[in-house]
């Protein structure tokens, strides 16, 4: 498995084995590789000949400086996981290469970002969309491929491979979770044993308003605030949103009447996290 770090030799990389008829996939991460990413390089290794993952702590999408130097960095177990995982290639630029001095260009999805994650954390999806779109014209994939677990970033993600008519296949896996249903995440690690335990309330509380659909409930906004009482109920968590949308639009509901979708963000002391799942009513 190579390690490439800088732009043009990941571009020559990926353009020789395009010229050779190979199809090339792709797994963004910023590193701290758990099975949920594991789930995202196997899928991409079956799916394509060549199998890239890109890993890049991206600070213009964190909007908490704290979050940013926190967030756990091994380049060497990372390697060894994504390599066991059958990944020929890891772009791994530095700060200075993604972001050189007199950098100045930034990409906005309008609408969509107006909400939850956008609406709770400024400036994070202008983050997100900008480094995926320079990470995509780097790599330049036929297939990119984006967990469920960041149900708003996959929406945003679509919405930008189309508008901008990147002409790739963006593929959206489940959300791979602990035994007690707390979705994986590298933000995890940094919870303390009060914290971890009470975390799978977030889960709990979303899989409960799964159920209730399932038995029949169609009462959006009476999901909603189960939700959040229920994850309200652990002492140590802060609800940032509890929401039950369209999933698409991920406009709130008042009503159940097809598909839809319930997100939740909580804090446990410093740690944030978030989940969905989604509903069919
Ligand atoms: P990150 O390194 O957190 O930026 O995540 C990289 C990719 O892994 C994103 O597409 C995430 O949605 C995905 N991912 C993160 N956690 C999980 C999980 N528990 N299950 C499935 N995919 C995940």
């Amino acid at each position: 498995m190579q390690i490439i770090r800088e732009a043009g030799a990941m571009q020559r990389y990926v353009e020789e084995q395009r010229r050779i008829g190979r199809s090339i996939g792709l797994v963004p991460t910023m590193g701290a590789l758990h099975d949920g990413h594991l789930s995202l390089l196997r899928r991409c290794r079956a799916d394509n000949d060549v199998a890239v993952m890109t890993l890049f702590v991206n600070p213009k999408q964190f909007d908490r400086s704290e979050d940013l130097a926190r967030y756990p960095r091994d380049l060497a177990r990372d390697a060894d996981l994504a390599a066991a995982a059958g990944t020929d290639a890891i772009y791994h630029p530095a700060m200075e290469e993604m972001y050189p001095g007199g950098y100045a260009t930034y990409v906005i999805v309008e609408g969509l970002t107006d909400r939850w994650e956008g609406a709770t954390r400024p400036g994070h999806f202008r983050g997100v969309a900008t480094v995926c779109t320079k990470l995509f014209a780097v790599c330049r994939p036929h297939r990119a491929y984006f967990g469920q677990k960041d149900y708003q970033q996959s929406l945003v993600i679509r919405r930008l491979v189309a508008d901008l008519n990147l002409g790739f296949e963006i593929v959206v896996l489940p959300t791979v979770r602990e035994a007690d249903g707390l979705a994986l995440s590298s933000r995890n690690a940094l919870l303390g044993p009060d914290e971890r335990r009470q975390a799978r309330v977030v889960s709990q509380a979303l899989f409960a308003a799964q159920a209730a659909v399932r038995s029949g409930e169609r009462d959006a906004e009476k999901l909603r605030g189960d939700i959040e009482a229920r994850i309200r109920s652990a002492s140590l968590a802060v609800v940032d949103y509890a929401a039950v949308c369209h999933p698409d639009t991920l406009e709130p509901l008042t009503h159940i009447s097809g598909r839809a979708v319930a997100l939740a963000a909580a804090r446990f002391g410093a740690v944030r996290l978030i989940d969905n799942v989604l509903l069919d009513g």
